[in-house]
């Protein structure tokens, strides 16, 4: 179980989810990303890809 970064709603992770996998939190609606599986990580899609300087 992850939270929504935007609006702290509880998201479970769904079978056949995968790493990368884009998708609606079911309470704000905002584009959210899989980061990592053990242990469930979602964080907010960054949906325009730009190249970032690190
Ligand atoms: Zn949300």
């Amino acid at each position: 179980m992850a939270k929504c970064p935007m609006c702290g709603a509880e998201v479970e992770k769904e079978p056949g989810m995968v790493v990368g996998e884009l998708f609606e939190c079911p309470d704000c609606g905002i584009e959210l990303e899989v980061i990592k599986m053990s242990p469930f990580k979602i964080s907010e899609a960054t949906i325009e890809e730009e190249d970032w300087d690190e």
